[in-house]
């Protein structure tokens, strides 16, 4: 199978099994690849695999989740995108994303029940958590699987505007306690709780539409990641209402996010994207689209969406034999044009065909 990465030569590759081999050690009949280009998988790094809309938030029952995500990872995998990192759900009944069967979902890492102090956060959602306890609670609960713990870094009060959820000190023993206990820590910062967060070693920020210049550089030093979810950014604003102090909020935020891209980009902080419920699952590609729209080159909204995702949960982005044999093909160079990541040619997961569309 030839193998056409966006940069780079091309080069053979075969596949037994699940795994890449040796072109000359296949005992798997190829598809002609050599008019195409090769991702190692689309990825989507905001998604919650066991939801279906935000419209569920406080209604979604347990068995409701378990029910959704098969169908869910399927319909990732239909789109391409072979790498998910769910920031976490309702309960733990998230992880049971890790359990289902490995050829018929992405690769995925996944935050358990949210983390939120009582009253930060939509009530009913998650796990709340006094910050005296959130420690305790990290290192016993919620670094114990899936590789991510989630926290809700700042939440509206009525009367108010949002309010940082944790102090700098607990953020910063909760990162500690994580990462003792071989977890990542994403946190949702919609609100000014994003310089908090960068200054505890938060590894991958959510939304974050406040971040300074001061916070990016901090980001770039560290290999840190910052998830913008612009899709999702409109659509919160859409759903508030333009005119409502947080469809403002939402507005400024994004004018903020289309300063920050570009610097974000030059200064090589790891953006990548995430869709967060606002399209349906497996559409990530539309992320891409925002993400170049709103500043960052084609080159890097599409290394957003597929190897920058890989290179920092070390996948590897560069298909190789011994290695699953993930891959998905487009007709154009997605480096050169972002629009092709939403039209796949040809979707291979762990050695199966998901989807082709070659004649
Ligand atoms: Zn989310």
């Amino acid at each position: 199978m030839h193998i056409r990465p966006p940069e780079g030569d091309a080069y053979e590759l075969g596949i037994t099994g699940s795994i890449f081999t040796e072109i000359a050690d296949s005992t798997t009949e190829l598809p002609d690849t050599s008019a195409l280009w090769a991702l190692p998988g689309l990825a989507d790094c905001h998604a919650h695999v066991s939801m279906n809309s935000l419209a569920e938030f406080d209604t979604i029952t347990d068995e409701t989740m378990v029910d959704s995500v098969p169908r869910n990872t399927w319909a990732h995998l239909d789109h391409g995108v072979l790498l998910i990192l769910d920031k976490g759900g309702k309960s733990d009944t998230t992880l049971v994303a890790l359990d289902h069967d490995a050829d018929l979902r992405p690769y995925v890492e996944t935050a358990g029940a949210m983390i939120s102090p009582p009253g930060g956060y939509y009530g009913n959602f998650g796990s709340e958590v006094d910050p005296e306890n959130l420690v305790e609670h990290i290192r016993t609960k919620a670094a114990t699987r899936g590789g991510w713990v989630k926290l809700v870094g700042d939440w509206p009060r009525r009367g108010v505007g949002p309010v940082n959820n944790w102090s700098l000190d607990v953020l910063t023993e909760a990162v500690t306690a994580a990462h003792s206990a071989g977890a990542r820590v994403a946190i949702h910062s919609m609100a000014q709780s994003s310089a908090d967060a960068v200054a505890a070693g938060v590894d991958s920020i959510e939304h974050g539409p406040f971040l300074t210049k001061n916070d990016l550089t901090t980001l770039a030093a560290r290999g840190g990641a910052w998830v913008p979810t612009i899709v999702n950014t409109l659509h919160l604003r859409d759903i508030l209402g333009a005119d409502s102090s947080g469809g403002r909020m939402f507005s400024k935020g994004l004018e903020q996010m289309r300063e920050n891209l570009p610097i974000a980009e030059q200064l090589g902080v790891t953006v990548l994207a995430g869709t967060d419920l606002a399209v349906p699952h497996g559409e990530v590609a539309t992320e891409a689209l925002r993400l170049h729209e709103y500043g960052l080159s084609e080159v890097a909204a599409a290394k957003a969406t597929s190897v920058s995702a890989y290179e920092y949960v070390g996948r590897p982005a560069k298909p190789a034999p011994g290695q699953e044999a993930d891959i998905v093909f487009f007709r154009e160079n997605p480096f050169e044009s972002v629009e092709t990541l939403s039209n796949p040619a040809l979707i291979i997961r762990r050695g199966k065909t998901v989807r082709s569309d070659l004649g």
